[in-house]
């Protein structure tokens, strides 16, 4: 295993952090078959401790690994496809695709072809390894479960016109964390990959190939500009890149975690289970006992969410009571209304230097407070992060825990501001509410959800609107 060569963790680059050493295996599309789950869960087994986490790129990591990884056990991976069959390029960041890609009833078009067709392109041409590791490419099919409002440098979404469908073509300009922006420009499906070549051409163009630190394609593009970006990606291609006078697309911005719990597919009779993983983590007998029931009853495929949950697809509506019953003996959970399955946290204290609270370990007391306390009856997304960099959610959430540490009476004191997440794009985490110290944290956030339960306008009104309707009252 290669060691400290690059700042973002890969199967082949092994980034040592506060609990051990971290792998990152690249799982383009998120898509997992049985054989890739068992392997990675051999490998928990031996290197980590027998859990593995769900990444908001819908990787998997390992963590608290404290020996090198065999040799013989990555080449084992690199044969069941996971890892890049490339070393020089696994680091590149995970291609993102909806979870749901070829079963979600309303999409326009499978993307799980083209997620494949540009990991095979960066496997096949070892220039790429200077694009930044943090290069994110994302396909939207159109479908239910959107991806497209999810942070990533270039966006395609698939689009209907006149019946044809397209993609927009969609860059990260302006400020970090917003979504990629819409730049007019509609694409037939085979012009995708060029145009993403080309893109990634222009971008290592104006890479400094001494410098360190390699400038994101966001901060190249507020450099020179779009529409000049876009000129030289232009003289790249073959074919002219079309932009009609249509309408500003914007990303979908529907509910998160929409695809938690029981869903039918586009396949008759088939349906999906949207599976809550607290904080993204699995142990590895529900991963395997997740792999048993995928050969039992569907097709034997994992899919792994952005939100860091995980799907089981391909379940025949006959044997749905079944396997309801069996995720409930592996301790998981497949309702919107369990805290945990919109509950996010970064590493923390635990895993990141960085981090100024135990994230995960207060995000966990606060989802056994609120077990007993508070029943949800509509999704409340929580998020903790540990400084603000904010590496395990880009959007706003309803509710963000910044950590911070203070100093009181000569005294450290860990705790949180806490944000509501409305207000403009320049707010980050949304409107700045109150400081927490970590033990009244939790009997805060109760208090806070018990009043949008009681004073909310009706069902209907989403936290976020609660929150924005309150502090639109404070401010007159
Ligand atoms: S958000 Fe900050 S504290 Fe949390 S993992 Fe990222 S760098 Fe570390």
């Amino acid at each position: 295993m290669l060691s400290g060569s690059t700042k973002c963790p890969g199967l082949f680059y092994a980034t040592p952090a506060q609990d051990g050493i971290l792998s990152r295996i690249r799982i383009p599309g998120g898509i997992l078959n049985s054989q890739q789950c068992q392997a990675i869960a051999d490998i928990a087994d031996q290197y980590g401790r027998g859990y593995v986490d769900v990444t908001n790129r819908a990787n998997l990591q390992v963590r608290e690994i404290h020996q090198g990884i065999n040799a013989l056990v990555l080449q084992h991976l690199q044969a069941l496809g996971l890892g890049c069959s490339n070393t020089t390029v696994d680091q590149i960041r995970n291609i993102m695709t909806s979870p749901t890609a070829g079963i979600d009833p309303q999409e326009l078009i499978d993307t799980r072809p083209f997620v494949t067709a540009w990991d095979n392109y960066i496997t096949a041409n070892s220039q790429l390894s200077g694009l930044s590791a943090k290069f994110s490419v994302c396909f939207d099919g159109g479908g239910i479960v959107s991806v497209s409002d999810r942070v990533n440098d270039i966006v395609f979404a698939a689009v209907l016109v006149n019946g044809e469908v397209y993609f927009r073509l969609c860059l990260s300009v302006g400020a970090k964390g917003n979504s990629a922006q819409d730049t007019g420009i509609l694409l037939p499906p085979e012009q995708c990959l060029p145009v993403l070549a080309a893109l990634a051409d222009v971008y290592l163009a104006h890479l400094d190939p001494t410098s360190k630190n390699k400038l994101r394609l966001r901060e190249v593009l507020n450099n020179i500009g779009c529409e000049n970006y876009l000129q030289q990606v232009q003289q790249h291609l073959a074919f002219p890149l079309s932009s009609p006078q249509t309408q500003r697309w914007e990303p979908k911005s529907e509910p998160q975690f929409q695809h938690i719990g029981i869903h039918p597919q586009r396949q008759p009779g088939l349906f999906y289970i949207g599976i809550v993983l607290p904080l993204g983590r699995l142990e590895t007998r529900q991963l395997l006992g997740l792999v048993e029931l995928s050969e039992k009853y569907g097709k034997g495929t994992l899919r792994l969410t952005p939100w860091q949950n995980i799907l089981l697809s391909d379940i025949p509506q006959q044997s749905i009571a079944d396997v309801q019953r069996q995720i409930a003996a592996l301790e998981l959970d497949y309702s919107t209304s369990n805290i945990n399955s919109t509950l996010v946290a970064c590493s923390g204290s635990k895993g990141c230097a960085s981090s100024a609270t135990d994230t995960r370990g207060d995000a966990l007391t606060l989802a056994e407070y609120l077990k007993t306390r508070v029943s949800l009856d509509s999704p409340v997304n929580i998020y903790f992060s540990g400084c603000p960099k904010s590496c395990a959610q880009h959007s706003k959430s309803d509710i963000t825990l910044l950590g911070v540490s203070i100093e009181e009476n000569n005294q450290k004191l860990e705790g949180y501001q806490v944000y509501v997440g409305v207000g403009d794009n320049e707010q980050k985490f949304g409107r700045e509410y109150q400081f927490v110290t970590v033990a009244k944290m939790p009997a805060f956030i109760e208090k806070m959800l018990l009043v949008y339960k009681t004073q909310r306008l009706n069902l209907d009104e989403s936290f976020k609107e609660f929150a924005n309707r309150r502090m639109k009252d404070i401010d007159a």
